[in-house]
């Protein structure tokens, strides 16, 4: 930690970081693990970002898997010549939609290397049963095509039916070398085909989108212990989100099934609760002709309304939802008529990076009078406000999917549910506790993440094992303790 701190510019604490994952894996972890808090923001966002942005120059040694479109009918023979045999988390990019930075064609490596060395660190899955992969069909990103160290295939992206056939030889060549039980994580595909990916993958594989399912899980824990603070029942609440991407609706869709689940009213009815906002406006049926496939189910009758403030006044929402990447969208005079409408209005603004969030934490605790229940994607400092101090939140998908690919892996899972889902989200609401609802903390303090990542996994499990989609038999009396059990841990093993 002393010759990490040295560095001062954030770029340069990664490249080490990365220096001692491939010399010391065990100190590399030990580390991680020790000062997750301190270490996160470098192995990922947002440093890991600036990391992929600059790949090729920073370019020391492959981490991962790289396969590209020429390796069209040899991806199981690739795949065969990564040294372990025993994988058991993938996590695979096309590099399309890195963080919110766009098309980093194949530089996007860095994203898959970092989320599972997280599922390590914070989930306890083996270090040598992860493997991080990039697949490479070019980058329609101008600049890293005429940059001269960029490392990927020089070419605009393909699409259509020769990525479909790339994508199916891949996911089919992992189940034949890994079998049905290897956990499949999509990350950063752009949402033309993340909603596609997944629909299709769900079916056949142990597959999961981090971006649209584990955002969607770790908000809607969110909502649930900040509806312990508010009062009132998820379904009593009406929903208005600034954004209807994977994030939006993919949130969207847990908390509608959740109303469902508790209200016992079906889907299409709780969906009804939920507004989503895009760059067009609000989503009404009007639109729906036009409408991409995945913002459909949204389209409620109502006139069209332009801006958001307007959405807002016509909608009168509880809960107000920012997932546009937008930033400086949620106003004075937003937050101000949500103040007005609610006592304590939920305001969750997950937009990434600072700079992106719709408001700051100070702006919503200011404008609301210290009233709202406040939430965000990247962190923020607490706030004094009129001589009290409040602690925002923050919706970190870290909470979620190293817990809930443990509890996948241990349970022998061989399909995503999404009551699983909800598993984990209940898990983790309920480890925030009332000492930090006090300080308008709805996320328990990430510092003990190991431990909320067994509840997670034990709860995932248990659902696993209801359902009937556990292969692991028999089941574990404790799960909790035999999540404990099967994490991995960095210590050196005694000879004597
Ligand atoms: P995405 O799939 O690209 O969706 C973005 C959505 O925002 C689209 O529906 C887009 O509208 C809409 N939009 C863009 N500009 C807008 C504007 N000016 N007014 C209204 N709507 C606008 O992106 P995503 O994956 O959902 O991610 C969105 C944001 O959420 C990112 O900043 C990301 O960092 C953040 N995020 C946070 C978390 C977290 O907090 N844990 C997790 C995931 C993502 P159109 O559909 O009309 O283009
Ligand atoms: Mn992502």
């Amino acid at each position: 930690m002393h010759t990490l701190r040295q560095y001062q510019v954030p770029l340069q604490r990664y490249m080490a970081l990365m220096d001692l994952q491939e010399r010391n894996e065990k100190l590399f972890y030990k580390l991680l693990i020790d000062h997750v808090e301190e270490l996160l923001p470098v192995v990922y966002t947002p440093t890991v970002g600036e990391a992929c942005q600059k790949y090729g120059s920073i370019f020391r040694r492959p981490q991962g898997l790289f396969i590209s479109l020429n390796d069209k009918g040899k991806i199981l023979e690739i795949l065969k010549n990564w040294p372990e045999r025993n994988i058991q988390v993938i996590v695979v990019t096309d590099g399309e939609r890195i963080l919110g930075l766009g098309d980093l064609g194949c530089q996007g490596m860095g994203i898959p290397v970092g989320k599972l060395s997280l599922y390590t660190a914070l989930g306890g899955v083996r270090p040598s049963a992860c493997l991080p992969i990039t697949i490479d069909v070019g980058t329609n990103n101008e600049e890293l095509l005429k940059d001269e160290f960029y490392i990927g295939l020089r070419q605009k992206r393909t699409t259509g039916q020769e990525y479909a056939e790339l994508i199916d030889e891949f996911m089919n060549a992992v189940k034949q070398n890994y079998g049905e039980k290897v956990l499949v994580q999509f990350e950063d595909f752009g949402n033309h085909n993340a909603f596609e990916l997944l629909a299709k993958y769900r079916q056949t594989h142990l597959a999961f989108n981090d971006d649209i399912q584990g955002t969607a899980s770790v908000v809607l824990a969110g909502l649930i212990s900040g509806l312990r603070a508010v009062g009132g029942s998820l379904a009593e609440q009406k929903f208005l989100f600034l954004g209807a991407g994977e994030a939006g609706t993919g949130i969207a869709e847990l908390i509608a099934l959740e109303m469902s689940k508790q209200t016992k009213a079906p889907v299409e009815e709780t969906r009804k609760k939920i507004w989503l906002v895009d760059s067009k406006g609000l989503i009404v049926s009007s639109r729906l002709e036009s409408l991409q496939h995945f913002k459909k189910p949204w389209a409620h009758e109502h006139e069209p309304v332009k801006t958001l403030l307007d959405a807002v006044k016509a909608i009168k929402p509880t809960v107000l939802i920012g997932s546009s990447g937008m930033g400086k969208t949620f106003t004075q005079e937003v937050v101000e008529t949500m103040a007005s409408l609610n006592e304590k209005p939920i305001i969750f603004a997950l937009s990434n990076p600072t700079s992106q969030s719709e408001c700051t934490a100070e702006e919503a605790y200011t404008w609301s009078q210290g009233r709202a229940i406040f939430a965000s994607g990247s962190p923020f400092d607490p706030v004094n406000y009129d001589g009290k101090t409040y602690v925002p939140g923050q919706a970190n998908n870290a909470y979620i999917f190293p817990g809930f690919g443990l509890g996948l892996i241990m349970s022998g899972a061989i399909r995503v549910d999404d009551d699983m889902l909800l598993a984990a989200s209940e898990a983790l609401a309920a480890q925030a506790t009332p000492e930090n609802f006090k300080k308008g903390m709805i996320f328990p303090p990430f510092s003990n993440i190991r431990k909320i990542s067994a509840h997670i996994a034990a709860n995932v499990a248990a659902k696993a094992y209801e359902l009937g989609l556990a292969s692991r038999l028999p089941r574990p009396n404790n799960l909790v303790k035999y999540a404990e059990s099967c994490m991995y841990s960095p210590a050196y093993r005694n000879y004597r």
